[in-house]
């Protein structure tokens, strides 16, 4: 059995995470065109599995490829788009959709096309007999290596697995309990990066500063102190706290960036306000308030970090509160902040799939233009993938004949 990796554009992080696992027992073989190649392989008597790891962005510009190399070969795809709608995949012939930890799905969806088992592979979706069924929820320890030799691909280390806090706009927290790598795990890796000439350690975590947390809520300083004096011992160069391991304002205490400062690589610190209303705030379940934000970037500045403040435009329902938050982040300049703008964009899996985007305010435009050179993020861009996102959904309804994953509701 011959796996192909589908890569894209970009880092292909997740394909990697995927491959890690099984690249020892089965051969990995990176494409740019499964069809093509996979017909050869099955011209040459080999069988082939294809893999997708598919984002929502990923998923709507190469969905019909999707479903053409699914209509003749067998696919398995996971990745978040795969987690948050399943049921749309496997209708478009998608024969295993991952929706759990690959790490248990994707060795069983192998022996399963080898014919070694019946039963069907955990953490799956699939449509047998015009019948959509799932394989039971297994949740694995984060013990895996999570770089691929056979695609030379080295994304950051995952150390935290899943979140405690219910965030409307995010799929993060439906990934089972929080987990956390243990340290001797991420040091073992850490010395593999930097023998590989990867020394900048990246990590991912839905919330950087809750490594090793108790609670999955509160900083458990030990735990981050010792992560990275262990990273930076075994010759890494560690970055927490920033892209892809963005924390909370809660978490940014002078305790732990005056205990972390001595050992991490990176000066931004990312965290987010995502609105300034506090009606939204309760309503996207963010558990935190405006001054929490501004305590945040307080104590940030006064350490010598430079705070990067996440903020979403177009929320369901943020009409009337376009003005506060503007203000807010024009106050959040002042004192010092970054502002990394972000257009609502709709995502299967999370509460507020279903509902439309608020239009794009002017005043955010206006914003935007007035603090260029303190303004970061990909607004025009993000404006457009979400109107994308739309259009796909409402052409997969027409063509799959179903309502029943369509963002279709007004913003109220
Ligand atoms: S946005 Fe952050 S804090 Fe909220 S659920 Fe997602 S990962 Fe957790």
């Amino acid at each position: 059995m011959l796996l192909l990796a589908r890569l894209f554009e970009g880092p292909n992080n997740g394909m990697a995470y995927a491959v890690a696992p099984l690249e020892d027992k089965y051969k990995v073989i990176p494409t740019r065109d499964p069809i093509a190649d996979a017909r050869a392989l099955k011209a040459r008597g080999e069988e082939v599995l294809i893999l997708y790891s598919l984002s929502t962005p990923t998923f709507v510009e190469h969905r019909r490829e999707v479903a053409e190399v699914a209509s003749r070969f067998p696919v398995a795809a996971g990745g978040p788009h795969a987690a948050g709608d399943p049921i749309t995949l496997a209708k478009l012939g998608v024969k295993y959709v991952v929706v759990g930890d690959g790490e248990a799905a994707l060795p069983a969806i192998v022996e399963r096309e080898l014919g070694l088992r019946d039963e069907l592979p955990p953490n799956t979706v699939v449509i047998e007999d015009g019948r959509v069924k799932t394989g039971r929820r297994f949740y694995v320890e984060l013990v895996y290596k999570t770089y691929s030799e056979a695609l030379s691909i080295y994304p950051p280390i995952e150390i935290m697995r899943s979140c405690n806090y219910r965030c409307a706009f995010c799929q993060t927290w439906t990934q089972g309990p929080v987990r956390y790598r243990l340290e001797d795990n991420v040091v073992a890796l850490a010395k593999v990066y930097v023998a590989r000439g990867h020394g900048d350690i990246r990590f991912i975590a839905p919330v950087g500063f809750l490594y090793g947390s108790e609670d999955g809520k509160t900083p458990n300083v030990d735990a981050l102190v010792s992560l990275l004096k262990a990273v930076r011992e075994a010759g890494g160069w560690p970055y927490l706290g920033t892209f892809p391991s963005e924390t909370r304002p809660e978490t940014v205490t002078r305790d732990v960036l005056r205990a972390i400062k001595p050992y991490i690589a990176n000066r931004r610190l990312s965290f987010g306000l995502q609105t300034a209303s506090e009606r939204l705030l309760k309503a996207m379940k963010r558990v935190h308030d405006v001054a929490a934000v501004e305590e945040a970037v307080r104590t940030a500045v006064s350490i010598g970090f430079r705070p990067v403040v996440d903020v979403i435009g177009g929320l369901p329902g943020e009409e009337e509160d376009v003005a506060s938050t503007v203000k807010e982040m024009e106050k959040l300049i002042s004192m010092g902040a970054l502002i990394r703008m972000h257009y609502f964009i709709p995502l299967p899996g999370t509460p507020l799939w279903g509902r439309r985007p608020a239009p794009p305010h002017p005043l955010y435009g206006d914003f935007i233009k007035r603090h260029r050179k303190k303004v970061e993020g990909y607004w025009e861009e993000q404006i457009e993938l979400s109107r994308k996102i739309l259009k796909t959904y409402e052409e997969l309804r027409a063509y799959l004949r179903t309502p029943l994953t369509t963002p279709n509701s007004s913003a109220s």
